[in-house]
């Protein structure tokens, strides 16, 4: 196993699935986000393709959630139309971005299976693209792309991790 694939074991405390590369990486140079087959080793359907994987990150994020912080960003969105169409272009790109990632092959093969979640849905496998669903998924996006808008909100409440306790260090 690879040095970085060791790393993102640990921080997932599993080997990750369908792993294409590191999308990002931390000020430390461990990986932040990796970018992930549409579709996994064993077939399935696999529509988030930017994966979160600092520890430390993941916590942060998930605390926001538990605050309540989706209602409050799809509050938000929903009378900020600037911010919303920003918004629907994060999702497009992000499902264009995926469609370039399949083989035409593969595109074929999925176009009427389960597997069309991949050719339909946007950040976080949502179909509707006012609803924002799951903060990590917008924050990978953000962190990989920078073109989500609500990963750049997410980041300016989490702001920047400057210093960590190697959570994410394999022993
Ligand atoms: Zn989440």
């Amino acid at each position: 196993m690879s040095k970085e694939k060791e790393i993102i074991t640990s921080q997932l405390r599993r080997p990750p699935q369908g792993l294409l590369g590191v999308a990002k990486h931390c000020f430390k140079g461990r990986p932040l986000v990796i970018l992930t087959n549409p579709i996994l080793e064993d077939k399935t359907p696999f529509p988030t393709v930017f994966w979160l994987t600092c520890p430390v990150l993941v916590k942060e994020v998930a605390k926001l959630e538990s605050g309540g912080w989706i209602d409050r960003f799809q509050a938000l969105l929903d009378k900020d139309e600037e911010l919303y169409q920003k918004f629907v272009q994060a999702h497009e790109s992000y499902l264009l971005f995926r469609k370039q990632l399949l083989s035409p092959a593969s595109r074929m093969s999925l176009s009427s299976t389960k597997g069309k979640v991949l050719l339909e849905t946007g950040v976080g496998g949502v179909r509707n693209f006012r609803k924002i669903k799951c903060l990590h998924a917008h924050y990978a996006h953000f962190l990989a792309t920078g073109i989500n808008p609500i990963g750049e909100l997410i980041h300016k409440k989490i702001g920047e991790i400057s210093s960590c306790q190697n959570e994410c260090e394999s022993e």
